[in-house]
């Protein structure tokens, strides 16, 4: 699993929820340094080029420096680590928060420093009971610990360090959804602005990162912005989790240098495709993002370089499909996975989604018929952009890429699938 440039995957970060453990490998001085100079924390990620690690990979430092810069009413701030987890095809952050707690609290409690925050949630998937097991064991052992107490003296008020469980649907790690279910409502997303780095929990300042995005802070902190920048490849900064799964002899959870090319992450990391099977297509970022094809395995596996090839590397969730398998039947999973998981608040999304499985379904069965063809056209020209959040978005983006890049299985010729 674990490869020489591991990073947050190295063995000694197993510590499971000892918390002395993690000290002995020098966890708490990325923690220290910080407090150091904790003016100087936010320009050390910009430096770093850390990128937000839950799917957009923006700018980690800019979320940052907004929150530091808001002022809440209440003279509160909120640091909240989403680890809702619950996208077909991604096993990242429930790996982390399992084996290795300690470094994404220690990630929280630098952030907490960086903005002034005194409330820190670790927002976790209730399915996931082995990370709320070892989270909770590493909660009690960081309240009352030396170093909580130098980050409550710098802070110079208490800080209130906790775990909430989301509500275990899909729509629960949209982080206005994040902010609803802190508040005691349903998780529904709501329009941005305002983002919740200026009004997120109980109208207060909260900055939400990805597990993994805090998982990384400490590390930086302690070893400096140039010696992350250099464990990427080219002009890529850090390590990369991809979740990689489908039809490949050894899917797993693999830690690589961010910019390792695809090829590498299926047909060396991954040790190629299952006996007998070719390589066809791989869905990028999980099933809301395009598909890759044998013409993209050159591509370097990082934010702009997957950008570069009109799609996205999401959460790092690689699925591989081979020779054989249904294209259409595989989106109409994934579309009927956002059709069972939309919130339902917006109507174009509530029965649009339906609608997209529906004929993608009928399309696969083979009893579709050409209005069928138009119809699924015309939703896919219609429904981008009349939700409330993004996942009505990803539900006709991975159904227009599969059109574009398999239009035969679709039984479109090439220029009707444009
Ligand atoms: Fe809910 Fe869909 Fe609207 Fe998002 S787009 S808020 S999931 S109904």
């Amino acid at each position: 699993m674990s490869e020489a440039n591991t990073l947050l995957m190295h063995p000694s970060r197993s510590v499971g929820a000892d918390l002395q453990a993690w000290i002995k490998v020098g966890g708490g001085e990325g923690l220290l340094a910080a407090l150091a100079n904790a003016g100087n924390i936010i320009n050390t990620l910009r430096d770093a080029n850390l990128a937000g690690m839950g799917g957009a990979g923006f700018p980690s430092w800019r979320k940052w420096e907004a929150a530091a810069a808001a002022t809440g009413s209440k003279g509160d701030k909120y640091i909240v680590c989403n680890g809702n987890e619950d996208e077909p095809g991604t096993f990242k952050d429930r790996y982390l928060l399992a084996h290795t707690p300690h470094q994404v609290i220690e990630g929280m409690l630098i952030a907490a420093a960086a903005i002034g925050a005194n409330h820190v949630v670790l927002y976790i998937n209730p399915h996931q009971t082995e990370s709320i097991a070892a989270v909770s064991a590493a909660i009690t052992q960081w309240q009352g610990s030396g170093l909580m107490g130098k980050l409550e003296s710098f802070l110079g008020k208490p800080v209130h360090l906790k775990l909430v469980q989301t509500s275990g649907r899909y729509i629960g790690g949209e982080e206005t959804a994040v902010v609803s279910w802190l508040d005691g409502g349903f998780p529904f997303p709501r329009r941005k602005p305002p983002y919740p780095a200026e009004s997120g929990v109980d109208g207060q300042p909260t900055l939400i990162n990805n597990t993994e995005t805090f998982a990384n802070v400490p590390h930086i902190l302690r070893n400096g912005a140039e010696w992350y920048r250099n464990l990427g490849k080219g002009e890529a900064s850090g390590t990369k989790l991809y979740s990689l799964s489908g039809d490949v002899l050894n899917p797993g959870l693999y830690e690589l240098p961010m910019g390792t090319t695809l090829h590498d992450l299926i047909f060396v990391h991954g040790g190629g495709m299952l006996e007998g099977r070719a390589f066809k297509a791989v869905f990028t970022g999980g099933p809301s993002n395009t598909l890759l094809t044998a013409a993209d395995l050159d591509v370097p596996l990082d934010f702009a370089s997957v950008r570069a090839r009109h799609s996205s590397l999401g959460t790092g969730a690689m699925i591989v499909i081979s020779e054989g398998t249904s294209v259409v039947r595989k989106v109409a999973e994934y579309v009927e996975f956002f059709a069972t998981n939309s919130c339902g608040q917006c109507p174009p999304c509530k029965g649009g989604t339906f609608q997209l499985a529906r004929l993608l379904n009928r399309i696969d069965s083979g009893v579709s018929t050409e209005d069928d063809l138009r119809a699924l056209q015309s939703l896919c020209r219609l429904l981008p952009g009349s939700g409330r959040c993004a996942l009505i978005d990803g539900a006709v983006t991975v159904t227009q890429s599969s059109m574009r890049t398999f239009p035969q299985e679709y039984g479109l010729e090439s220029e009707e699938a444009q």
